[in-house]
């Protein structure tokens, strides 16, 4: 990751004022660890520079990210559309943390563009972010977290002194979190240097450990071992895996957002399979989220199949049909995929 110094240097203009900026941090849709690290990390710092910050988020943040410094300072537009739209129409800047555009707000979404004059910045790793639609980008996909991201511009902003032991806890979660507690790709050895600096500044590894990764009810742990049980289908000669979701199995387990992040990913833990895919049904449509293994990616086949998108190994999309129909696509999808990557014969 190489940030020019000419964004670094109008980043630092934009923040440079005689008053303090009313500024709103937005993420996306069903926050994860790095969005909410990011947002909260950033908030301290643009407070230490004397602005006036308010984090938005499109609905709750899970329960495990709870212990987090400021958490319940965040707004959630699901529970306070009002305020919310309230603090959007007074944002001079909005930042764009952790999603590469604004679709990703889902009913937020109209919200923040009809505010159009507030300066737009991004800071996201994602891929392909919506082109002219931010003032300033900092998009970084071979960056593995935007808290990392978010990291480097601090540091090369104003230095490490400024961070203190909240912030650098924050800044962990999402590290820790995206990287799939740093087992990922895209762990550059300056990842581990970070990582030092935020112990330096008295985070605590093995807390945080437990508070998101240990920190769950009886409903979640019953709710994948039906996810990986009777839920669970492996297909294409063991190469690709499903798991499907209805509302009803949801309410039966009493699921809380969050409780079934993660659980895509267990189908890669088999070896051979190369594409894992979870289906979970709302009442408007049915969230597609995708895993991949090496070369297999997820991000195209996201996009041209789901509409959606994310990175090479993780993303999601939607669909609109039955979860019968949506399962029997997902396999014809499949197939064409892996005739096309030569992954199989026709
Ligand atoms: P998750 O499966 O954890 O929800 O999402 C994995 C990745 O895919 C995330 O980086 C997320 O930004 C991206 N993603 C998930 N759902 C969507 C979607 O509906 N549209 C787009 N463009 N990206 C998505
Ligand atoms: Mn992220």
């Amino acid at each position: 990751m190489n940030i020019p110094q000419q964004d670094i240097t109008r980043l630092q203009e934009l923040l440079t004022t005689s008053t303090p900026l009313n500024i709103v941090v937005l993420s996306h849709f069903n926050p994860d660890g790095d969005a909410i690290g990011s947002s909260l990390a950033w908030r301290r710092l643009l407070l230490s520079l004397g602005h006036n910050v308010e984090c938005v988020v499109p609905n709750k943040y899970p329960h495990f990210l709870g212990w987090i410094d400021d958490v319940e300072c965040i707004h959630t537009f699901k529970d306070s559309p009002e305020e919310c739209a309230r603090v959007i129409a007074a944002a001079q800047v909005l930042f764009f943390l952790d999603f590469n555009s604004v679709t990703r707000l889902e009913g937020l979404t109209e919200t923040v563009e009809s505010n159009t004059t507030a300066t737009k910045v991004l800071i996201d790793h994602h891929l392909q972010p919506t082109p002219d639609y931010f003032d300033l980008m900092f998009s970084y996909p071979d960056s593995s977290s935007t808290c990392y991201l978010v990291y480097k511009i601090i540091e090369r902003m104003k230095g490490t002194d400024v961070i203190d032991t909240a912030m650098a806890s924050a800044l962990y979660v999402g590290m820790m979190t995206d990287t799939g507690n740093f087992t990922f790709s895209n762990l550059s050895p300056d990842i581990y240097r970070t990582i030092a600096v935020l112990v330096e500044k008295g985070i605590n590894i093995p807390q945080i450990n437990v508070e998101v990764y240990n920190s769950h009810t009886e409903n979640r742990l019953r709710l994948l071992a039906y996810s990986l049980g009777p839920k669970l289908s492996v297909f294409e000669d063991g190469k690709a895996a499903s798991i499907a979701l209805t509302e009803y199995d949801l309410r039966r387990f009493a699921h809380q957002p969050g409780d079934s992040e993660g659980f895509v990913n267990y189908p890669l833990s088999i070896k051979g399979v190369l594409i894992s895919a979870i289906f979970q049904q709302t009442h408007k449509f049915i969230r597609v989220s995708l895993r991949s293994r090496g070369d297999m990616d997820v991000n195209v086949f996201a996009r041209r199949y789901f509409n959606g998108g994310g990175h090479k190994n993780a993303a999601g999309g939607k669909s609109y049909q039955s979860m019968k129909q949506t399962l029997e696509y997902y396999r014809q999808c499949v197939h064409e995929y892996f005739v096309e990557l030569n992954v199989i014969e026709n």
